[in-house]
């Protein structure tokens, strides 16, 4: 039988990262078993869910590197893979459970089950002891799954190993409203049923659901898939990943500059790991080797520092061509306006040791700020560090004078030049090519200092010189 898997995103909200990363290890397992991915879009809360979030979800797949085999947007032999189309089927599925006898009408009001939840509860009791087997027949109101009380759900994750629910700590959960629609049991198990879903790799909070899966799959004449749950994202703290660790949408990482390939590659190795030691793979690799069974169970810390430096890696490793077309757009959107020809090609005399320094596209553009717009004023905190030392004005007088006279200028003459200063001020190389730096582009954080100067040209470099020497009075 060939692998059917899925993710099953609820429209309510943007894709989380731990939602993408419980999609890529379904897509991976497909991918290695040339299964079918399937997404279907689970949004039976009609209040909440938005065309909006289908939509930012999708995206947001996709930009990963993820494709469905069946789904929205691709369409497949079950219709629109929207849950909201599909009331029909569930209230059918929900009745013949009647007729069959493995469900039953229950009318008894909330504030009545609210007043037998406390009942149990206080007696130290499940609530299920009183939820469930209403004494009376009844037709309206309503469904729930009868429990079966001759045994306990047992079934093996593919994660976690052998898991068992006792029948007792199962309540006779609703599986259809009163006002006739479904709930998340009943729709999701239908779909799954109804798709032929033959693994279910879903996070772990989603554990005490399987059980009443499993008992309405088998209410429902089927057995069950093999589940996996995965353990969760935590935050480095070792706290349950939130807004509280930074952002925790995929699209965020996606406005911040990050490579869909580095993503794609941190999260595949967030609680699986390609061979114990190699922390850098292609997505061919993972596939080739990916199994569920192989999944840890132990929590997985996102941790977007080690995110950064693989995302770093990555732009180191691209051919140049490729980190140029990247970078343009960043650095357009940091100036707010596009760049010229001339100014392209300045960019070009720095651009490979930007590339081996950028762990973050707009980090970068950031950086390379100062060759295409003058800055007002100097970063604040590396003017207090550098420029208010004692013989910063010598330095800047000397390196006027010898970078007059600098010819041709190229990073090669201006570097020979500059390298007489520190023996000839009797200065550290650093006390005299931090000023400069700070002086040329008004931060001490830049590219290397030649390649830059080159870059902005003789009659600028110059005239900031000029203007920081004046600055110092
Ligand atoms: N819509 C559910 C969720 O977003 C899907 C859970 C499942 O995979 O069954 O959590």
């Amino acid at each position: 039988m060939s692998v059917r898997v899925r993710m099953a995103p609820s429209p309510t909200g943007v894709l989380h990262v731990g939602t993408a990363r419980a999609a890529l290890f379904n897509w991976l397992y497909a991918r290695h078993h040339g299964g079918v991915f399937i997404v279907r879009i689970d949004d039976t809360d009609l209040e909440r869910s938005t065309k909006e979030y289908e939509d930012e979800i999708l995206d947001s797949i996709l930009w990963l590197g993820l494709d469905w085999d069946e789904g929205p947007r691709v369409g497949g032999p079950h219709g629109t893979y929207r849950q909201s189309d599909r009331f029909d089927r569930y209230r059918e599925v929900a009745r013949s459970l009647v007729e069959s006898g493995a469900a039953y009408f229950d009318d008894r009001s909330a504030e009545e089950l609210e007043e037998l939840r406390q009942k149990a509860q206080s007696e130290g009791k499940h609530p299920g002891h009183y939820i469930r087997r209403p004494d009376q027949e009844r037709t309206e109101g309503a469904i729930r799954l009868s429990i079966p009380q001759d045994g306990p759900v047992v079934f093996d994750d593919l994660v976690r190993g052998r898991v068992s629910f006792e029948p007792q700590d199962i309540d006779d959960f609703v599986i259809l409203r009163s006002d006739g629609t479904p709930t998340y049991h009943l729709a999701s198990t239908t779909d799954d049923v109804d798709y032929g879903i033959t693994h279910v790799a879903r996070g772990e909070d989603l554990l005490p659901s399987t059980p009443k899966h499993i008992l309405l799959t088998r209410a429902m004449g089927h057995t069950e898939p093999v589940y996996a749950h995965l353990p969760l994202l935590f935050g480095t703290d070792g706290r349950k990943l939130s807004k509280r660790h930074g952002a925790t949408a995929l699209s965020e990482y996606r406005e911040a500059g990050f490579l869909p390939e580095a993503m794609f590659n941190y999260l595949a190795n967030l609680g699986w790991s390609l061979d114990g030691e190699t922390t850098i793979f292609t997505k061919e690799q993972a596939i080739a080797a990916f199994d569920l069974a192989n999944v840890s169970k132990n929590p997985a810390a996102f941790d977007p520092e080690k995110l950064a430096w693989m995302n770093g890696e990555y732009i180191r490793a691209m051919a140049p061509e490729r980190f140029d077309e990247l970078i343009r757009p960043w650095i357009e959107k940091d100036l707010g306006r596009e760049l010229e020809p001339d100014e392209w090609d300045r960019f070009g005399m720095v651009s490979p040791l930007v590339q081996e320094r950028t762990r973050l596209l707009p980090e970068a553009a950031e950086q390379v700020r100062f060759l295409f717009a003058d800055f007002e004023s100097y970063d604040r905190a590396s003017w207090d560090k550098v420029m208010t030392k004692d013989g910063v004005a010598g330095v800047l007088d000397r390196a006027i004078e010898g970078l007059e006279a600098v010819d041709p200028w190229d990073a090669v003459h201006i570097e020979e030049e500059m390298r007489k200063l520190p023996a000839e001020l009797e200065m550290g190389a650093a006390k005299v090519f931090q000023p400069v730096r700070v002086a040329v582009t008004g931060t001490s954080v830049s590219p290397p200092l030649f390649e830059s100067m080159a870059a902005l040209g003789r009659d600028r470099t110059l005239e900031r010189l000029r203007r920081a020497r004046r600055e110092l009075g």
